[in-house]
């Protein structure tokens, strides 16, 4: 008897052994999924690989189906799977359905279509009147089709035979759907000039629109170098194309294919990038190491520290070029959404068809035939967000991670990993070169880079000598208004943001916060609201007339009376973009202004119109959380403005010091990128913190030894090794008891061990979340698998609460944030 061992997507730390049954034997290989039983459900599982022996105490039950023709991920991932589910204690049929595209249910959506012979079968089977005893049989034969809905009750029941005899003989089509009714990826009709197009032109006698239409396909190809033209653009520039296209076609002097559309983030035509003629001297110097491992197809990870505009991206892609000539695969890792698309032109430009793009932004069915593209070989090239670091490529030779510092490559919730250390993992499993690259390393990488286990590359200089803008921070302390609080924009920010309006340059502003007022205050009692599911307090979005809780998204309205005194005085204090917005309209009336944060942008469309309109300079200021901050390449931005650029230090977070710095880099790096040099205006209640006065010179070097030296000195990572435990639930009192026995039992653990101290229990920073109280404490030390064995053996104890479920417990390793 063949056993297979399967990891069930259902919370089991360790895998499990099922038998195949004969008649599915042929189908099964690693990576399929399969329907197997899992007390008295029918579950997921993924196959892993052959079981020879088993030392299963219980009764080994047989695989039901399997699900897939095709394995959804290499067998050469498997390692990667269990080391992650090993790490971050997390059970591994769920890390492995955590990383496959969304969508991929327990239950394939099976679907059941009445054939036409099936249809004539019934026909006269009805008119013998043999009438169907079944009422799945009447309906199939009146709708002709079962819903998958239907189809799962009945391949559980006996009916499933009856099924698979009705498809054997051809009455009924049995159609396996993944994605359920896939969207499918944009396709749009383009031409291309075939290779011996000039003999055939020569050769024969075209039409008037012909000629015409080959002279504008010609001119197009010039101003955009693509190959392939969109056919409607063609048609745009002359109303008698498509018919001469078809005739051109029909002569063989054009290829006329469907062709999958990406589309640049500021709107088609696509934009094009060429390649640069030559590389700059510091991105020749990084490429030739990058080269020179690469060649040795041995795990190396990099640290590419490049200032903003110093050209990190064609780096990668002459890192991709070289990866590919060997056959093998590029793994490239983005923050999020938007830069993917703007990264994603880049590489398309280069490398076309080739790519296959994993993001939030694509639909289920669009993700799962990307993922499938993969699978087949069809693109070596993937770029997502975090979760494509679980793309399925058998043979990775290359791994980018753009801005590798930003928080988005951490998972916080359900599987809590950091995409970039899995990176760095992935690489070290399947012999790839890793490049971490930013301007502003995370100080842990710069760290490894330190300690030789990365290898530091560097480019300091911006592309074609641009300088990097002069910055000034303006003490806010000294300013105050006749309220007697500080304005929200000091004299200086106001007469540059005039100067540079006045010129017709650009300005960005920068606050990250959202909303009008994040604080509602009663005149008359001094209460403020809070929300009724968080402890947090309520924003007021002025547009919309509501309060609105950040955390929960819950909402009133705005013109609420006071809950304690019944006042109808309540105020707003404290500011937000919203805010911001309106009294930049008093400041700089005729200006276009526009706000882009996550109220603005709900849809990744409006998002890519906002950025757009910066790009075509129809929008003179643009306000912005750090929404602004990514990556955008805006040349006629000559001021950058920043509100309150210390808003982030006072928060109860280790990393505060260099998040900041990271961000007023980032916000910083989008002035003078054109031919204008850029300002930079940071007003501030701190200047003279370190992690302001290190953006303000652009030294990354001084931020860093300030920061490790703090971080040694507190014992903080990379000096030591984290993991939160976070137990919440609906009443405090239990939560609190429970929290309490726990890290009872965790130090009774760690007693004897040296190293190894536990820090709480404590409430959340966020004391109170939708509803459910958080508790927390804090395991402190200095070897991972020290600590890890400690986790393992807190599982093997976990309170009753816990067990049961009424308590949640999220166990983080390596937290970022302990919010
Ligand atoms: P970074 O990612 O380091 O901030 P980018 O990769 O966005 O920088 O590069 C900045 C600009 O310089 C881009 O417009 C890019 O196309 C251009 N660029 C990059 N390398 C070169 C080069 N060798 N020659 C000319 N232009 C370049
Ligand atoms: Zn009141
Ligand atoms: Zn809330």
């Amino acid at each position: 008897m063949k056993l297979v061992e399967v990891a069930v997507a259902a919370p089991i730390h360790s895998t499990l052994t099922y038998s195949v049954p004969e008649k599915l034997s042929s189908k099964l290989c690693p990576g399929v999924r399969l329907l197997v039983p899992l007390s008295g459900r029918i579950v997921t599982g993924y196959a892993l690989g052959p079981v020879v022996q088993t030392s299963e105490k219980y009764q080994i039950k047989p695989v039901i189906d399997v699900l897939d023709a095709l394995p959804l991920f290499p067998e050469s991932m498997i390692p990667f799977y269990r080391w992650v589910a090993s790490y971050y204690l997390h059970p591994i049929g769920e890390v492995i359905k955590s990383g496959l595209p969304a969508g991929l249910s327990p239950q394939s959506k099976r679907n059941i279509l009445l054939t036409s012979k099936g249809e004539e079968h019934f026909q006269d089977v009805q008119a013998s009147s043999e009438i169907a005893e079944a009422s799945w049989l009447n309906s199939l034969i009146a709708k002709k089709k079962l819903a998958a809905a239907e189809v799962r009750k009945l391949w559980r029941s006996k009916a499933r035979n009856t099924l698979e005899q009705m498809a054997a003989e051809g009455l009924i089509s049995i159609n396996d759907d993944l994605s359920g009714d896939a969207t499918k990826i944009k396709k749009e009709v383009c031409v291309c000039l075939a290779e011996n197009h000039l003999a055939i032109i020569n050769s024969s006698n075209l039409l008037v629109s012909e000629n015409k239409t080959l002279g504008i396909i010609n001119e197009l190809g010039r101003e955009t170098s693509l190959e392939w033209i969109p056919r409607k653009d063609i048609s745009r520039k002359y109303s008698g194309a498509r018919s001469a296209i078809k005739k051109l076609a029909d002569r063989g002097i054009l290829i006329i294919k469907d062709r999958q559309i990406y589309r640049d983030p500021f709107g088609d035509p696509p934009h094009f990038y060429p390649a640069p003629e030559y590389l700059s001297n510091e991105q020749e110097i990084a490429l030739e190491a990058i080269s020179n491992t690469l060649s040795k197809r041995k795990f190396q990870p990099f640290l590419l520290h490049g200032v903003t505009g110093s050209g990190k991206t064609e780096v990668y892609l002459k890192a991709a070029e070289r990866v590919l000539k060997q056959g093998r695969s590029v793994l490239v890792l983005v923050p999020e959404i938007a830069l993917a698309s703007q990264l994603e032109a880049h590489f398309f430009s280069r490398f076309g068809d080739n790519i296959a793009v994993l993001h939030s932004g694509l639909s289920q069915g669009e993700r799962f035939d990307q993922w499938m593209r993969l699978v087949k070989g069809d693109a070596k090239i993937v770029i997502g967000a975090r979760s494509a670091i679980f793309a399925p490529l058998g043979d990775v030779g290359l791994i980018v991670v753009d801005e590798e510092h930003d928080g988005s490559y951490k998972q916080e919730d359900g599987l809590r990993y950091q995409a970039r250390d899995l990176a760095v993992l992935r690489g070290s499993m399947q012999q790839a070169v890793v490049i971490l690259g930013s301007a502003t390393p995370a100080v842990t990488s710069f760290y490894n880079a330190r300690k030789g286990k990365y290898k530091l590359l560097e480019l300091q200089k911006r592309i074609a000598d641009r300088q990097l803008p002069k910055v000034q921070s303006i003490d806010l302390k000294g300013i105050k208004t006749v309220s007697g609080r500080p304005p929200l924009f000091s004299n200086e920010l106001i007469t540059s943001l005039k100067k540079t309006y006045e010129s017709g340059d650009q300005s960005l502003i920068f606050l990250n916060r959202r909303g009008f007022s994040n604080l509602m205050l009663c005149r008359d009692c001094g209460r403020t609201l809070q929300c009724d599911q968080c402890n947090i307090t309520m924003t007021l979005h002025k547009g919309r007339k509501e309060l609105i809780c950040h955390y929960c998204g819950s909402t009133s309205r705005s013109d609420i009376i006071c809950p304690s005194c019944h006042s109808t005085q309540l105020v707003g204090v404290g500011f937000g973009t919203e805010r911001i917005e309106s009294e930049l309209k008093d400041i700089l009336p005729g200006a276009t202004i526009a706000r882009l944060d996550r109220d603005t942008a709900v849809k990744r469309k409006d998002y890519l119109d906002i950025l757009k309109a910066v790009r075509d300079r129809t929008i003179d200021v643009l306000i912005g959380t750090q929404m602004i901050t990514k990556g955008h390449h805006f040349p006629h931005v000559t001021l950058v403005g920043v509100v309150w650029g210390d808003s982030g230090l006072g928060l109860p977070d280790f990393k505060a010091g260099e998040r900041t710095f990271q961000l007023l880099s980032q916000v910083t790096g989008r002035a003078g990128r054109g031919d204008k040099p850029g300002r930079v205006i940071i007003q501030t209640h701190q200047p003279h913190h370190y992690s302001i006065v290190s953006a303000q010179s652009h030294d990354y070097n001084s931020m860093y030894e300030k920061e490790i030296d703090q971080r040694q000195k507190l014992g903080f990572p990379p000096f030591s090794r984290l993991v939160n435990f976070r137990i919440s639930g609906e009443h405090e009192e239990e939560v609190k008891k429970t929290v309490l026995a726990l890290s009872q039992t965790v130090k009774k653990m760690i007693v004897k061990l040296k190293n190894m101290v536990l820090l709480g229990p404590a409430p959340a920073p966020l004391s109170r979340l939708r509803g459910q109280y958080r508790w927390q404490f804090l395991l402190k030390g200095v070897e991972i698998d020290k600590i890890q064995a400690v986790c393992r053996g807190v599982y093997d104890q976990l309170p009753p609460a816990i067990r049961s479920g009424k308590l949640k417990l999220a166990v983080d390793v390596d937290p970022e944030s302990m919010l």
